[in-house]
């Protein structure tokens, strides 16, 4: 994948190489001319190289940045295209039609180019880069500091969370410009904050997320210095909002390396602040819900890596699971509830304090909810209520937690088998097969004669 990289590394450390004047004595631009990197256009979708022509023609500078120029290099495909120019947003709104100025922490520009989004943000500068909640407030807030903000190439550059994604390409003349050294990190495979890192994690703790879900993604470790602070500053993560937590967890968990982010979310400390019920569990030592939570997770990145549907509520409902199952059968004991309400109680309580935790909207609260639910209604299949459970909206995603949970090691007498089938069958072989079952532990079926009501005399 790198080879290309590998023999023009020599030939980029020989070119164009200068001193960048005004951002600080680390940064040594280098230019890579078009012969020497392996950024193919025809890699580049027509909306950006096109965006990028028109703000060129207008007069502006304009380069692709970020994981678009850092996937193509590594020859992969960029799910997306960010632009950086020089352009301020209003300018960028006026070149063109239908564009908009978005953003609460910082202004970026949505541009339709056909069916393609793109996000423009112009240069931003340096010493206007804080990005805590607070701070990020404060820019919002004064006029000043917005227009304060707009920088150069370099000052952009400097501001970007690792090298590799402060990699700028440009069609105007293809080249690719390096002020931070992220192609000798790509060649390393290494993920490199620029700067000091503690403070970079200060300016913004989900920068330490972002270091281990690229780390994943990729497969490159994470450089020493950079790795060093996660830990022992993890309680930073307690300053992100939730909201801003939920839009992190689902780049986490729904981008194909779940299961590598996981592990590397505990090893740093990080999943305390996501799921901290569910770290606390872990941490206890419970090898079925360790069980449980890697099988939903190797399978979400199977299902993605086939382009098959994955739903934040399955996830969701897989990372609770074994915490609700928990209180649940602590609720049953203590309090001699039925399954059912013990059940309804125990996943209020979890997930009343997982809010605290992630904004997970009710979009998918409710169906996660009902996945739960569905559990305890499986197994009842006698009468209707098989086909009352199969025609639920959440059957089929409940129908999978299920399976799952039979593969994690739970018995359920070749129950999950029973709807396999149950699926495949027509309509009188489904009749036949719910004929013999009786309802739960044994009952039958039929409901006893109401009582008449006691004889007053
Ligand atoms: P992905 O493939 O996940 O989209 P990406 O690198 O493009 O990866 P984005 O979240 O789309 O990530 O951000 C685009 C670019 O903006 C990044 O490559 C990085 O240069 C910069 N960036 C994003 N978030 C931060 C941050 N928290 N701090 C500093 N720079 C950031
Ligand atoms: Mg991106």
């Amino acid at each position: 994948m790198l080879k290309r990289l590998y023999s023009l590394l020599p030939a980029f450390i020989k070119g164009d190489t200068q001193r960048a004047p005004s951002a600080g004595n680390t940064q040594i631009k280098r230019i890579i001319p078009r012969d020497e990197h392996n950024i193919s256009r025809a890699n580049i979708s027509r909306g950006a190289v096109s965006a990028m022509k028109r703000l060129n023609d207008e007069g502006f500078e304009a380069y692709l940045v970020g994981g678009g120029v850092r996937d193509l290099l590594l020859d992969g495909h960029p799910k997306d295209f960010d632009l950086a120019t020089n352009a301020t947003p209003e300018q960028v709104r006026q070149i063109f039609r239908g564009a908009r100025i978005i953003g609460r922490r910082f202004k970026i520009v949505h541009v339709r180019m056909g069916r393609e989004l793109l996000e423009v943000t112009t240069f931003r500068d340096n010493h206007t880069e804080s990005e805590s909640e607070r701070d990020s407030h404060q820019a919002d807030s004064g006029m000043l500091l917005r227009d304060n903000v707009f920088g150069t190439l370099e000052t952009d550059s400097a501001r970007r969370d690792f090298t590799i994604n402060a990699l700028y390409y440009t069609s105007k003349d293809f080249t690719v410009v390096d002020y931070e050294g992220g192609l000798e990190d790509l060649k390393k495979r290494q993920i490199r904050m620029i700067g000091d890192p503690l403070t970079r994690y200060k300016e913004d703790p989900v920068r330490m997320l972002r270091a281990v879900r690229f780390a994943a993604k990729l497969g490159f470790k994470i450089e020493a210095n950079t790795a060093a602070p996660i830990a022992p500053n993890a309680e930073l993560m307690g300053q992100v909002s939730s909201s801003r937590l939920f839009d992190e967890s689902l780049k986490l968990f729904m981008a194909g390396s779940a299961t590598a982010t996981f592990t590397l979310l505990r090893d740093y400390g990080l999943l305390a602040y996501l799921f901290p019920q569910t770290e606390a569990l872990l941490q206890r030592g419970d090898p079925k819900a360790e069980k449980l939570i890697e099988h939903a997770l190797v399978n979400t990145d199977k299902r993605i890596r086939n382009d098959q549907r994955v739903t934040p509520a399955f996830i969701f409902a897989a990372l609770l699971w074994p915490v609700v199952k928990e209180k649940q059968e602590a609720l049953m004991a203590s309090e001699k509830l039925t399954p059912l309400v013990a059940l309804g109680q125990a996943a209020s309580a979890v997930v009343g304090q997982q809010l605290a935790a992630i904004a997970i909207p009710k979009r998918f609260l409710i169906p996660m909810r009902e996945i739960w639910d569905l559990q305890l209604r499986l197994p009842n299949r006698a009468g209707k209520r098989a086909f009352v459970t199969f025609s639920h909206e959440r059957f089929r995603a409940a129908y999978d937690f299920l399976l799952l949970r039979e593969s994690a090691g739970e018995n359920f007498d070749g129950l999950g088998q029973w709807w396999t089938d149950f699926q495949v069958a027509n309509e009188e072989g489904r009749e036949a097969m719910v004929k013999n079952m009786t309802g739960p532990k044994g009952r039958s079926r039929r409901r006893s004669p109401r009582k008449k009501p006691a004889d007053p005399a």
